[in-house]
């Protein structure tokens, strides 16, 4: 069986972005809004010999209404259940979010493999900007760049290393 990895996080933070990385496709609806991408999507990647899955999150019917978070939550949920690893994602730039805290509670309850990962990271990778994602309890955070392909390398080996 491969590896399934999992990414979860708010909208906007870089998950479909991180997605096309991972998978070398163009599965993901990539938005420059939040919430474009409707459905989970699955992708897979290879790395040197190690091939795995990817499921992306963040789909949500945009007239859903109040009933947003609790399907986000839900595809969260989904995805978590189905994964090895989890590939937490928060924005370097944004920093931290009320969504952030409580994604981070779910998953630190939960107790999967968890890889927290600051997205948006270009021209900050050596910079303390992402210290204050300690806060979310999950361990080291991890700066990477999706857009501009910083990282990524790192970032599977450490997903992949423990499976
Ligand atoms: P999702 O909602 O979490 O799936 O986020 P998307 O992948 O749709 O990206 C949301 C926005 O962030 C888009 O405008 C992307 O171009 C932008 N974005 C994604 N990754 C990066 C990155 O590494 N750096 C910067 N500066 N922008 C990024
Ligand atoms: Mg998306």
């Amino acid at each position: 069986m491969k590896p399934v990895l999992a990414l979860v996080g708010r909208p906007n933070v870089g998950k479909s972005t991180l997605f096309n990385r991972l998978t070398k496709s163009r599965d993901a609806i990539v938005a420059d809004f939040a919430g474009l991408t409707r459905d989970r999507h699955y992708g897979q990647g290879k790395q040197g010999k190690h091939e795995y899955i990817v499921i992306d999150t963040g789909g949500f019917e945009p007239d859903a209404g109040s009933g947003i978070y609790k399907e986000m939550a839900k595809q969260t949920q989904q995805a978590v259940a189905e994964a090895d690893v989890v590939i937490f994602v928060v924005d370097a730039r944004g920093g931290l979010s009320a969504q952030d805290h409580d994604i981070a509670k779910y998953l630190r309850r939960v107790g999967k493999p968890t890889l927290l990962v600051a997205n948006k990271a270009e021209g900050m990778l050596q910079g303390i900007q992402i210290s204050e994602f300690y806060e979310l309890g999950l361990g080291d955070v991890l700066a990477i760049s999706a857009a501009h392909g910083q990282g990524i390398r790192g970032l599977v080996d450490l997903a992949l290393e423990p499976l």
